[in-house]
């Protein structure tokens, strides 16, 4: 393809993208494609092609057999795990950047790179109303991008490790110890894996609303440092993807001046977003986390209208992170990362080439404005207001966990007049929802996701599209009442 070639191409692709985003806001297609698993290979040639083939018959290829397998994360009735974050301006963010192809690793090897992501990310962090200790302009500590939130906690363990090991260095590795919830999403237990270390969930219970208490911390703590075990990190978190809870920063800072040398992670990969409004921060233990964390990370690639991915990992100390990753063979050396005057990420995640990020965050920051991401924000927690309003007058339907922000999760629980029954027990209860969810997710026009709370099967509903309003949320309600009605008559039967 040549310049003219891929000016020509550019604008259709344009075109097309402005097309699906009119029949998507309208839902003139279903949530989910109507595929079956294999679908793609027998409409696709088994080896690439000899010859390089003409682009226009590249993107009807792309119209007639990929666009039909897309699950459809910007539709407005997509309420499934966390949204991914989009807007138009993170669309052209992204064009730009991959526009030339930079790989961005040290300073030198673009110096624009570097110098806009350590800005943006600045932005960002008084943005979500970070203490100051977390910007790049402190020089001390700093926000720099990493591929997922899995990442960021993976990149916070082993600087803690690293940490540990040079205060106590005869620390033998198998006797390290990280600390997680019940709760926690799989990175703690995948970070795990990956280095070879022991993950103690602490139970969180259902009358805490899932959150991590500070007594259940210190007894867990007490109990392994008397085995001759080493806790060195916790990952705490706002906002868990079973049910949003937010783990009692407060009753952790206090129990933290206790143990100095277990440090804390916060992920707020999607509560973090709501941080930018005022009204959320003492609920998200704002002044706790700028009090105490060491490292903090939130995805702007869920609730934060930046397309897939955008995910700060932001540290109170940048030798924390370089201290752990920096390794810096001859060949990466330049004269401006021996002096010491600038940022070199490569030392600040896992990989040494890097995705240009900044740039899709900066347009959409810029776009949306503060009051923009506040709106966005406060739509959702709205929308999410209204679902727990419909919720509340159905008699088959109740919440399993207090609402949180933008996510409700529910189960059908029958009242004794609607199931002709005292009360049903909990195995039925499962079974029960179970079925009521195998409807559901046999429907295309809809999609939640399913969870287990304290044993009991439910299912969440997500809100954070920036297409959902409030007649989708109503008819998603009509839905789920259908569904569940359907299910208890023939559960009757
Ligand atoms: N942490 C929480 C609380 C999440 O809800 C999720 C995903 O939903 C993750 C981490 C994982 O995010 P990522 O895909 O960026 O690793």
């Amino acid at each position: 393809m040549d310049i003219e070639q891929f000016r020509k191409a550019g604008y259709q692709a344009i075109d097309r993208i402005c097309d699906y985003y009119y029949a998507l806001q309208e839902s003139k297609f279903t949530v989910l494609p109507d595929v079956e698993p294999g679908y793609l290979r027998p409409l696709l040639p088994p080896t690439a092609p000899e010859a390089g083939e003409d682009f226009t018959q590249i993107a009807e290829d792309y119209q007639k057999f990929i666009v039909p397998g897309y699950t459809h994360w910007q539709h407005p009735s997509f309420l499934a795990y966390y949204p991914a974050g989009f807007s138009f301006e993170g669309i052209l963010g992204d064009l730009y950047a991959s526009s030339v192809s930079n790989p961005g690793f040290n300073w030198l090897a673009s110096p624009a790179c570097t110098e806009l992501e350590s800005i943006v990310l600045d932005w960002a962090s008084q943005m979500l109303g970070l203490s100051s200790s977390f910007l790049n302009s402190s020089g001390v500590g700093g926000g720099c991008f990493q591929n997922t939130a899995s990442e960021a906690a993976l990149v916070a363990i082993i600087a803690a490790r690293s940490a540990y090991k040079a205060s106590y260095p005869d620390t033998k590795l198998e006797d390290m110890r990280i600390y997680t919830t019940t709760q926690t999403h799989s990175l703690g237990l995948k970070a795990g894996v990956i280095l070879g270390l022991s993950v103690r969930a602490l139970e969180v219970t259902k009358e805490d609303n899932f959150s991590l208490r500070g007594h259940v911390l210190r007894s867990a703590l007490e109990e392994d440092k008397k085995k001759g075990l080493h806790p060195f990190i916790l990952i705490a978190t706002i906002g868990t993807t079973s049910s949003g809870a937010i783990d009692n920063i407060a009753e952790i800072r206090s129990v933290a001046k206790d143990f100095p040398e277990v440090k804390i992670h916060v992920d707020a990969a999607w509560a973090g977003m709501a941080l930018v409004c005022p009204e959320f921060r003492e609920m998200c233990h704002l002044e706790d986390i700028n009090s105490i964390a060491d490292s903090f990370s939130t995805n702007f690639h869920k609730w934060g209208l930046t397309n897939f991915d955008a995910c700060p990992l932001w540290v109170r100390d940048r030798k924390y992170l370089t201290d752990a990753l920096d390794i810096t063979p001859p060949f990466l050396r330049t004269a401006q990362g021996d002096a010491g005057t600038v940022i070199d990420y490569r030392n600040w995640h896992l990989g040494l080439g890097r995705r240009y990020r900044s740039l899709k965050l900066w347009f959409v920051l810029r776009g949306y404005g503060v009051e923009g991401f506040q709106k966005h924000i406060r739509k959702a927690v709205g929308l999410n207001e209204t679902f727990v309003k419909l919720l509340s007058s159905s008699d088959m339907l109740s919440l399993c966990a207090p609402p949180s922000l933008a996510l409700s999760v529910f189960r059908i629980d029958p009242r004794p007049s609607v199931s002709n029954q005292t009360t049903l027990p909990e195995d039925a209860l499962n079974d029960l929802n179970k079925l009521f969810y195998g409807k559901i997710s046999a429907r295309k026009d809809i999609i939640l996701t399913q969870t287990v709370l304290n044993g009991q099967f439910c299912i969440r509903l997500a809100i954070g599209s920036a297409f959902t309003q409030e007649a989708h949320i109503r008819r998603a309600f009509d839905i789920i009442n259908h569904e569940a009605k359907l299910t208890l008559e023939a559960w009757e039967q």
